[in-house]
């Protein structure tokens, strides 16, 4: 771990027991530092109630004192320090009714969720990991603190934490807590598509996607959710034989790109999903419009006629395509079919293709050496709908390379397209 942060958290946990109390590492960072991987908070907790917390350190912010967490500012660095509790009564799935105060860190330990999870470190070097957390990360196994089922009733979204912590650390699921998982993955209707959205932001942005698709489609988890998923697990899982290099794409737009393709959505049917879950507007904005661009693309690859080569065709289609959607999303179908295993549509053209782009002279309006202005009056014509359409015409001339992004050439070719119209 950062060892200035540890130390900042090393005072905080001193000062506490100094006064007292309790106090360890505890969850995520001790998980993360047994497994040698960056440790990016370190979260405490302590014996010592809330008010004591504040009262010990004048640099602090309330920020969830009804659950007991007082976050304390250390070498500028903030660390939630909660107090040992309890939760009960989870009737609605997502959250305890009540959460209790308590003096013993084992019973802090069992409302934790997985025992990975679970384990606390003192000032002292020992571990304190009743529940075999420490074991389980050598075994390389996610395991529900205690009862699976019941774990998974008291708080659905626990389920999809389970694929995520499983998928983002390449472990197995127990056997137990996978059992348990099937049983009650009806759950997670009760759970607000934010939450679901962010946990599987974070399997699809992890470096194994593909693991946590897999486990999705195993066990139908994402149909059960309140937002529409029109995929059964069968259709997930056969869609994974497609997504083999989606762990290679860099970016998690693109991932999901790639996903809604080999799921077959359209790209309006895209959007409207994307919509349902939530999905920030850039994201889903930038996957709508690479898969508009694969709809050109496919089109054009099946309008090409046998035996001729589509390549041409394609090349004009495909730049109309990266014009009217961005040639960033034009990029974005190219990286897709790069990643596709080789049965892409037109995968072969994918160097080519990059070339287009590449040596595309002038990529839209802006770019374009004449103004709708210049049209009007070269052309000595009223300004209307015509116009647009012109300019839209001379700019792929221009980006196809036919006709050079120069004033005399394009209002020449304006005239030879108006009269051609006329
Ligand atoms: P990361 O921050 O890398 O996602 P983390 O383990 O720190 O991992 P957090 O969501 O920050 O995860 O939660 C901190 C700790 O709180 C967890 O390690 C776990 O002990 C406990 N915890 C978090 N969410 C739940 C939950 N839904 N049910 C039970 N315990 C939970
Ligand atoms: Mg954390």
């Amino acid at each position: 771990a950062d060892s200035r942060m540890a130390e900042a958290a090393g005072r905080i946990i001193a000062r506490l027991t100094d006064a007292g109390h309790e106090a360890y590492w505890v969850g995520g960072c001790i998980r993360d530092e047994l497994l040698g991987r960056p440790v990016h908070d370190m979260d405490i907790t302590t014996s010592a109630k809330p008010e004591a917390v504040m009262s010990l350190f004048p640099r602090c912010v309330p920020t969830g004192l009804q659950h007991g967490t007082v976050t304390v500012l250390e070498a500028d660095f903030p660390f939630e320090v909660t107090t040992y509790r309890t939760e009960s009564g989870y009737a609605d799935h997502r959250r305890p009714e009540t959460v209790a105060f308590v003096m013993d860190v084992k019973e802090d330990l069992r409302r934790r969720d997985f025992t990975i999870n679970a384990i606390c470190l003192g000032l002292d070097g020992r571990l304190i990991d009743p529940f075999g957390g420490a074991e389980d990360l050598r075994r390389r196994l996610v395991r529900c603190v205690g009862k699976a089922e019941d774990r998974f009733d008291e708080d659905a979204l626990r389920m999809l934490r389970c694929v995520r912590f499983a998928s983002t650390l390449g472990f197995g699921i127990a056997k137990n807590t996978w059992r348990g998982l099937l049983r009650r993955r009806d759950g997670l209707a009760h759970i607000a598509v934010e939450r679901v959205y962010a946990e599987l932001t974070r399997i699809m942005e992890g470096p194994r996607p593909l693991a946590g698709l897999g486990m999705l489609a195993r066990s139908g988890l994402l149909a059960r959710g309140k937002a529409p998923f029109p995929w059964t697990g069968e259709d997930l899982a056969a869609a994974a034989a497609g997504l083999a290099g989606i762990g290679e794409l860099e970016s998690a737009l693109l991932r999901w790109a790639l996903l809604l393709h080999a799921l077959g959505a359209t790209a309006d049917a895209a959007d409207g999903l994307m919509r349902a879950w939530t999905f920030p507007g850039a994201t889903r904005r930038g996957v709508a419009q690479v898969l508009r661009v694969r709809e050109a693309w496919t089109a054009a690859m099946a309008a090409a006629g046998p035996g001729e080569g589509p390549a041409l065709g394609l090349r004009r289609r495909f730049l109309a395509a990266a014009l009217a959607f961005g040639a960033e999303a034009a990029e974005g179908w190219l990286a897709l079919l790069a990643a596709m295993p080789r049965s892409g549509p037109g995968a072969g053209l994918v160097p080519s293709a990059r070339r287009w782009l590449d040596e595309m002279p002038v990529r839209g309006l802006a770019g374009l050496a004449v103004t709708g202005g210049d049209l009007a009056a070269a052309l000595d014509r009223r300004p209307g709908p015509w116009l647009g359409e012109l300019l839209q015409a001379l700019l792929l001339e221009a980006a196809a390379g036919a006709v050079p992004n120069d004033r005399t050439a394009l209002i020449n070719e304006a005239k030879r397209m108006n009269r051609r119209e006329q």
